[in-house]
C-alpha cells in the first residue's frame, strides 16, 4: 500500500510535457507527422542543456587538456574533471579514479577483455556470459578465447526471456576467471537480478563485469551496492553525446591491469628505456580524449538528476504496462520477452510481416523504431525469429507515443492483408 503510494506521488510529479519541450529533436515532424522516437535503446535524444554545454564549449573555452598553463586549458581540464567527478556520483562510485572515459560500452569491455583478461585467462580457463548478449559482450570474449584456448559458457534464456539461474550457478567452477552479462536487455528490456548474479560469482571468488549499456537510462545504479568489478556504459544512450562513454573499475583491479593503448598522457614520464604510467585513472585514457563528449554526458547526469532518477523508473514502469497491454489486443502481434521484470524496451513480431517492412511503413508514420536482429543474433535464434520490431521508451515519451505506434500498427497489417 505504501509503495503504490509512493508511486503515485513519484508519477504526480512527473511533468512529461515540461520535459519534451528540453528536447528540441522531439518537437520536428516527420512525413508530415509528429515524431514518435522509440528507438532510445539505439540512441537517445538531447536535452537542450547537452546541447547548449556543447555550444559553449566550443565557443569558450575549447582546448586540449591536462598539458596546457594557459586559461583555456585549465578551464578545459576543470570541467572534464568535473564531469568525471559527476558521472562518479551518478553511479555512486568510490573514487573518480575508477571512472575510465572510453568511447562507449564496446570499448569498454574490450579494455577489460585486453587488459584484465589477457594476463589472466589461459587455455582450459572459462568465461560466462548469457545466450542475451549484446555482440559487443560476446565477440571480445571469442577474440580473447580464440587467442587463449580459454572457453566461452552461455547462461540459458528461459521462453519468458529469463535467464536460467540454477544453470548459471551449474556453470561456474574453479576454472571460471570472469562472468559478463548484461544488466538489461537491449533485444527484450529483461532487467537482470545483476547483484543475485554478482553474489554467487563472488561467493567463488570470481570477479564480474555488467554491461550496462540499457541499465543507467532506466535504474538507479550504485556500482558499489551491486558490488560489480567492472561497469560498462555508452554516453549516447543516458542522452549525452555519442563517442564518449565509461568504464567503471574497482581501484584495485585497475591498478594490477597494464594500459590498454600507449601514448600522450597515459605517462608520467618516457626515456627510450622505460616509460612509466601516469595514476589512475589517466593510465588508461592514452591521447587526447573526447573532451567535450566527456563534458556533454557530466552535463547529461546533471540534467537526470534534476529530473530525478527514482521518478524517471516509475514513470517508465507505468508507460511499459500500458504499451505491454496496448500492443497486446493488436492482432496477430507476439511479444518476444515476457519477463517479469523488464525496463520500457518491448520487441514483438507481427504476423508473418517482415520487421523491416513493419518498421519502414511505420516510419511513414513518423513512428521511429529499430527492427532487425538489434546485434543479439543468438537471441533472436533463441527464440527462432531472423528479426523483430523493438520499441524502446525513454521518458519522454507518452501514452500518445504508444497509441500513435499501435495505431500505426493497424494500418500496416492493413497494408498485408
Ligand atoms: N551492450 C548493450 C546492451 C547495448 O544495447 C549496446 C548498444 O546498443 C552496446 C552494448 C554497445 O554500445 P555502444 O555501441 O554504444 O558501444
Amino acid at each position: 500500500m505504501e509503495a503504490a503510494r509512493v508511486m503515485v506521488k513519484l508519477m504526480a510529479d512527473f511533468d512529461v510535457e515540461r520535459i519534451r519541450r528540453d528536447f528540441p529533436a522531439l518537437a520536428q515532424k516527420v512525413r508530415g507527422h509528429g515524431l514518435v522516437y522509440l528507438d532510445n535503446a539505439a540512441t537517445t535524444q538531447k536535452p537542450k542543456p547537452v546541447i547548449d554545454t556543447l555550444v559553449e564549449f566550443y565557443t569558450t573555452h575549447n582546448a586540449n587538456i591536462h598539458r596546457g598553463v594557459h586559461a583555456l586549458s585549465e578551464r578545459s581540464t576543470q570541467a572534464y574533471e568535473e564531469a568525471r567527478k559527476k558521472i562518479q556520483r551518478f553511479i555512486n562510485a568510490e573514487s573518480h579514479e575508477e571512472i575510465v572515459f572510453v568511447r562507449g560500452t564496446t570499448e569498454g569491455i574490450n579494455l577489460v577483455a585486453h587488459s584484465f583478461g589477457r594476463p589472466r585467462i589461459h587455455k582450459g580457463d572459462e568465461i560466462v556470459v548469457s545466450a542475451m548478449e549484446h555482440h559487443s559482450n560476446i565477440v571480445p570474449w571469442q577474440i580473447l578465447r580464440d587467442e587463449t584456448g580459454a572457453n566461452l559458457k552461455v547462461i540459458p534464456v528461459s521462453d519468458e526471456g529469463e535467464l536460467d539461474l540454477a544453470a548459471y550457478e551449474r556453470l561456474l567452477t574453479e576454472r571460471t576467471r570472469l562472468v559478463s552479462v548484461v544488466y538489461v536487455s537491449n533485444s527484450i528490456g529483461t532487467v537482470n537480478p545483476m547483484s543475485l548474479i554478482i553474489q554467487k560469482a563472488h561467493a567463488r571468488g570470481i570477479p564480474v563485469l555488467v554491461d550496462g549499456a540499457q541499465a543507467v537510462s532506466h535504474l538507479m545504479v550504485d556500482v558499489q551496492a551491486l558490488d560489480c568489478d567492472f561497469f560498462a556504459f555508452s554516453g549516447h544512450k543516458l542522452f549525452g553525446p555519442t563517442g564518449v562513454g565509461v568504464l567503471y573499475a574497482k581501484k584495485a583491479h585497475l591498478a594490477a591491469m597494464p594500459p590498454y593503448q600507449g601514448g600522450g598522457d597515459m605517462i608520467s614520464s618516457v626515456t627510450f628505456e622505460k616509460t612509466r604510467y601516469n595514476t589512475l585513472p589517466y593510465k588508461f585514457e592514452a591521447g587526447t580524449p573526447h573532451i567535450s563528449g566527456g563534458i556533454g554526458l557530466g552535463s547529461a547526469v546533471d540534467y537526470l538528476e534534476r529530473a530525478g532518477m527514482e521518478k524517471i523508473a516509475a514513470y517508465e514502469s507505468e508507460l511499459l504496462d500500458y504499451a505491454t497491454e496496448a500492443l497486446g489486443r493488436v492482432e496477430d502481434l507476439r511479444i518476444i520477452g515476457t519477463s517479469r521484470h523488464k525496463a520500457s524496451i518491448v520487441s514483438f513480431v507481427l504476423g508473418d510481416i517482415h520487421a523491416h517492412d513493419v518498421g519502414t511503413i511505420l516510419d511513414r508514420y513518423g513512428v521511429a523504431v529499430r527492427t532487425g536482429h538489434h546485434c543479439t543474433m543468438p537471441l533472436m535464434e533463441r527464440f527462432g525469429v531472423a528479426a523483430t520490431v523493438r520499441a524502446s521508451f525513454a521518458f519522454y515519451n507518452t501514452r500518445r507515443d504508444v497509441d500513435s505506434l499501435v495505431e500505426a500498427l493497424n494500418q500496416v497489417r492493413k497494408v498485408f492483408r
